[in-house]
């Protein structure tokens, strides 16, 4: 019999279930809860507790025993999952059975797709017929689509067929197996040992497990717990599936007397009326607040420091108090500023495994095996000068760092018989001959056996005790040697299980093979360095919240993508197709699905508070606050948003670290010089930055450095590297002189870098075909195919070459680049039609690799300029450059001056091309015309679009360009300048409003910072 009990959200059931458990004999009964910490509470009150999985497992065994031998299966990791799949995907590509998947089966991300959506399809307890039944029935989906759905239907009744030849199953494999168990025993008459079984903790059960749980139902008492309530369809819409399934054949209990969670009104009137239709705004108490900070560092020491001046005031237990965000990974340091403020917390301290130094040396011996020549030799110098070393082998690592620097080795024998010779290190001479024996090519179990015994070898556990104890290294870093030391070995006796069912597993496979595969299996590891402190705050996910309660609650980070947070749904069947699928009987979790649970979770936050309740968050340029924000807001009719600054005095300060940062602001250097040498130093260096005081402004001086920037920065010159100078010299000396990259965010979307030269390649392809062609109306169909068609194999192979990911975000972003390109071939026609320019040439590129040198002689220094054009179109005798640009093309008040691409390729096409060039301009592929023109004014109304003729000078002052020596005159006056400038060393930096988005320099001039200074020193400024 199943007894559903629907709890609403005011309502605890807990007790009523504890109670209702314990009335029953230990061993009749099981408290299944949704999570470790609700089955370890059951478990402290004495009653048998279990999560699903475990549930699933006695299922499977008191079925079993009961009706043939025991069953024996393994449980494959999820590593095993994709080993598997891969070796699946490898076998059909190889009997041209994916046409469809084709080129992207290889791909590591593509593998890792098909094995979620294995999941979710296993999740739904479907058959591989049933799959194929339902994928027969789907109506509407064109050829391409449907030789997909016949690929996936093939790979999941391949991959089935494979577990249950090898007994093995995934995740959704025990609940199936389990099922089927239970399934043939009620038809055998056949009965478990329990009487009744409670269900708490749970907001949804997928497929099969509302499949056990009914069939569980038809042989003892099953009580489930749903949180639910029909009046309120917008919070419940996670449950609602759950609740439609589980009413088919429930009894809906009413609920007896349980206990209404006590909390003042204003946190009651949120739990009773958010996203209730009939909510009606009332006044807040002091129950509920909504702080904004400015950065996320300030956002977690505000929240902190209140915490901190409670613990100490003892108006609240560290354990009255949660700290709730969506996703912990987003808040890894808070554990480590609990620690600065000395507060206890219900967490662990943890660090990723592939970040530790022992990771990195283990990947390191490995690395210095495949490699020749200098290489080699640059692998080995990179291993010797670890610090580690200075432990394992007790080497002295300066001496590495001097032999290598004084001497150019290519060859790595010559280099360690060097560093042998200079250190006489025996360590070393006996681990160069095991690495040395290392084979090139072995099975990964073999591989698994010499790092373990390499590791094993450096015996660092031991020697990181001794360094201990003589207080050489500080208790974290003997922690993290330790526990790596014990990962990696497990890790290395684990590996070669997840390799035991695959093909790879029974190959041999190459040192570097070995070490990727190293990687990819300690990438999501972590290292538990410190234990949780059961009697400290608790800092949870919101994810994890059910049946929480505290006294206060903090939720962290409510802002747009981070709380809520969507995530998108396997990419290979988008959310239209899965509403398909759901009505073809196959229900595949959707992103509205996300949407449902996420608001399930914001609700438990704050539900879990009983006396107050905090919500906490900043903006950025990206994001805003959450929309959750907005809601709570219109619960009340004066509830405010308050700006919090966790900025202190130094009296006021509550750890040493907001002493610290408290003097260094206040300028109190010698107090701080007292409290650890070189803060002071570093105190003031922003201080310094602001004044450009010498050492701080970005100068080099010393006539040597000079010289070596000078060389550094040669007299090669691309337009883009003149305006970097021009708009910030100090972005040009990080960029062209330091050579740092501004890091790229990784993501599934592309980069608009790369977008753009996507468009570039496909109208450089389209353009080339049509040269000097004047393109008609009438062949808009015929052209608008041709460009498709271009712009479909571009893109192909842009995904085969890795430069984009063919993504859900991608599949969106195509279709927009497609419509972009059609507008663009429209507007393209209309300008031939009303001109007689024709493009002649296209990508034309000047000054690389011996091809047409640009060289400018400007006052006294030569240089030289590189590039390449766009498209150059003619009329006649006169020559028209354009440039496309899929973002903004630069204000015409810029030209000559911070925009030097335009008149420097004018300059530069003037050089090369043998008739006149009469002007240039900007193409905005985004707005589909032509911008910005400039034009000499005796070819002005040439062209049938907008030009302008002349250049406006810092001051605003607009000055006519008639001809080419006047646009040169402009031009060296510009360059003359600059190379003055860069000649004389001045780097300063100058920002500017936008500088930061993509600048490489931003963290080290700390524009960001020192601007927020200026404008709390000055407001009015
Ligand atoms: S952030 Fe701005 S000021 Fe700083 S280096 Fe970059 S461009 Fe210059």
């Amino acid at each position: 019999m199943l007894h559903l009990f629907c709890v609403p959200s005011d309502c605890d059931v807990t007790d009523f279930f504890y109670k209702k458990a314990l009335q029953q004999k230990f061993e009749e009964t099981v408290l299944v809860a949704s999570s470790e910490a609700l089955v370890e509470k059951a478990r402290m009150q004495g009653i048998r507790a279990a999560n699903f999985d475990a549930l699933a497992n006695a299922v499977t065994e008191q079925c079993s025993a009961q009706l043939h031998e025991r069953l024996v299966v393994r449980k494959i990791s999820r590593k095993a999952q994709e080993l598997i799949l891969q070796d699946i995907l490898d076998r059909l590509q190889e009997e041209g059975r994916l046409p469809y998947f084709g080129r992207m089966s290889g791909k590591k991300g593509f593998i890792r797709s098909v094995v979620s959506l294995m999941e979710q399809i296993g999740s739904c307890g479907a058959t591989a017929e049933e799959i194929e039944t339902a994928f027969a029935h789907w109506d509407g989906r064109s050829p391409a689509y449907r030789q997909k759905d016949r690929e996936i239907a093939e790979i999941y009744r391949e991959y089935l067929l494979y577990l249950i030849q090898n007994n093995i199953y995934d995740m959704s494999g025990l609940y199936r197996v389990a099922a089927e168990e239970l399934a043939a025993l009620r038809k055998a008459g056949g009965a478990v040992t329990w009487k009744a079984l409670y269900f708490m903790g749970f907001y949804r059960f997928d497929a099969l497990q509302l499949v056990i749980i009914r069939l569980l139902s038809q042989i003892c008492d099953v009580c489930i717990a749903l949180p639910y309530e029909p009046g309120r369809p917008e919070l419940y819409r996670a449950a609602e599936f759950t609740y439609g399934d589980l009413m088919q054949y429930a009894t809906r209990e009413r609920l007896p007397e349980v206990r209404v969670s006590v909390r003042t009104a204003s946190l009651h009137h949120i739990v009773r009326n958010l996203r209730s239709p009939e909510m009606q705004p009332v006044p807040a108490d002091q129950g509920i607040e909504i702080w904004q900070m400015s950065d996320e560092n300030e956002e977690m020491r505000a929240v902190l420091r209140e915490i901190k001046q409670q613990l100490r005031g003892k108006t609240l237990k560290p354990s009255e108090i949660a700290v709730v965000v969506r996703r912990m990974e987003e808040y890894s340091g808070i554990r480590e500023l609990c620690d600065q403020y000395g507060i206890p917390v219900q967490a662990e301290d943890s660090a990723a495994l592939v970040a530790s130094p022992v990771f990195h040396f283990v990947t390191a011996i490995l690395e210095t095996v495949f490699l020749h020549g200098r290489e080699k030799v640059e692998r080995w110098i990179a291993f010797l000068t670890q610090p580690l070393q200075k432990i394992v082998l007790e080497l002295p690592t300066e001496a590495v760092i001097q032999l290598a620097e004084n001497n150019y080795y290519t060859e790595y024998r010559k280099f360690l018989t060097d560093v042998l010779e200079k250190t006489g290190c025996e360590g070393l001479r006996q681990l160069w001959q095991e690495i040395d024996a290392i084979p090139a090519e072995a099975a990964i179990q073999d591989y698994c056996d010499i790092a373990g015994r390499l590791l094993s070898l450096t015996e660092m556990p031991a020697k990181a005790g001794r360094l201990y104890r003589e207080g050489k290294i500080t208790l974290a870093g003997f922690k993290n040697m330790v526990c790596a030391s014990r990962e990696i070995l497990a890790l290395l006796q684990k590996l070669p299980q997840d390799y035991r069912f695959c093909r790879s597993g029974r190959q041999t496979t190459n040192c570097a093979g070995f070490v990727e595969a190293l990687a990819d299996a300690a990438g999501k590891m972590s290292l538990s360095l410190q234990p949780e402190n059961r009697e400290g705050i608790a800092f949870l996910s919101a994810v994890n919240l059910e049946d929480a309660s505290f006294k206060q609650v903090y939720v962290l980070g409510l802002r747009e993508n981070e709380f809520p947070f969507y995530k998108d749904e396997n990419w290979i069947y988008n959310d239209r197709e899965r509403a398909d699928l759901a009505v073809l009987g196959i229900p595949l979790p959707s992103s509205a699905d996300g949407f449902g649970e996420d608001i399930h979770f914001f609700m438990n936050a704050c539900a879990a508070a009983t006396e107050r309740l905090v919500l906490t968050f900043y903006t950025d340029e990206e994001h805003n606050a959450s929309p959750y924000i907005a809601e709570i807001l219109s619960l009340f009719t004066d509830l405010e948003v308050k700006e919090i600054k966790a900025e202190t005095a130094a009296e006021d300060s509550l750890s040493r670290e907001e002493l610290e940062l408290a003097l260094a602001r206040s300028g109190q250097t010698e107090v701080l010089k007292q409290l650890e040498p070189g803060l002071a130093e570093s105190a003031g260096s922003d201080r310094k930055r602001l004044q450009k005081a010498a050492g701080w402004n970005g100068n080099p001086g010393g006539a040597m450095l000079l010289q070596q920037i000078s060389r550094q920065i040669g007299d090669l010159f691309s337009a883009s590297k003149l305006e970097t100078y021009r708009s910030c010299p100090f972005k040009f000396l990080v960029t062209y002189v330091w050579q740092q990259k501004a890091a790229e965010a990784a993501g599934e979307d592309m980069d608009p870098m790369q977008r753009g030269s996507l468009l570039h390649r496909v109208l450089e392809i389209f353009i080339r075909r049509h040269l000097e062609e004047k393109l008609q109306q009438a062949q808009y169909a015929e052209l608008q195919k041709e460009l498709d068609e271009i712009f479909d194999t571009v893109c192909q192979e842009y995904a085969d070459k890795g430069w984009l990911y063919p993504g859900d975000f991608w599949q969106h972003d195509k279709e927009q680049q497609r419509i972009l390109l059609q507008r663009w071939l429209r507007s393209e026609i209309a300008y031939n039609e009303q001109g007689e320019w024709r493009p002649v040439s296209t990508e034309q590129v000047f000054g690389k690799k011996g091809k047409g040198e640009v060289a400018l002689d400007i006052n006294g220094r030569r240089i030289y300029l590189n590039g390449k054009i766009d498209r150059i179109d003619r009329a006649g005798d006169a020559y028209f450059i354009t440039d496309y640009k899929s973002g903004d093309a630069p204000n015409k008040k810029e030209f000559a001056d911070t925009d030097l691409q335009l008149p420097l390729y004018l300059l530069a096409a003037a050089m090369q091309t043998k008739g006149e060039v009469v002007g240039g301009g900007y193409y905005s592929l985004k707005d589909a015309e032509r911008k910005e023109s400039f034009i000499f004014p005796p070819a002005a109304g040439t062209v049938p679009w907008k030009t302008f003729s002349e250049a406006k000078d810092a001051n605003g002052t607009a000055t006519d360009i008639a001809a080419m020596e006047d646009l040169q005159a402009t031009l060296w006056r510009v360059l003359g300048d600059m190379l003055e400038h860069i000649g004389e060393g001045d780097f300063s930096p100058t920002p500017s409003k936008d500088c930061e988005r993509n600048c490489p320099a931003a963290e080290i001039c700390r524009f960001r910072v020192l601007t927020r200074n200026r404008e709390e020193e000055d407001p009015n400024g």
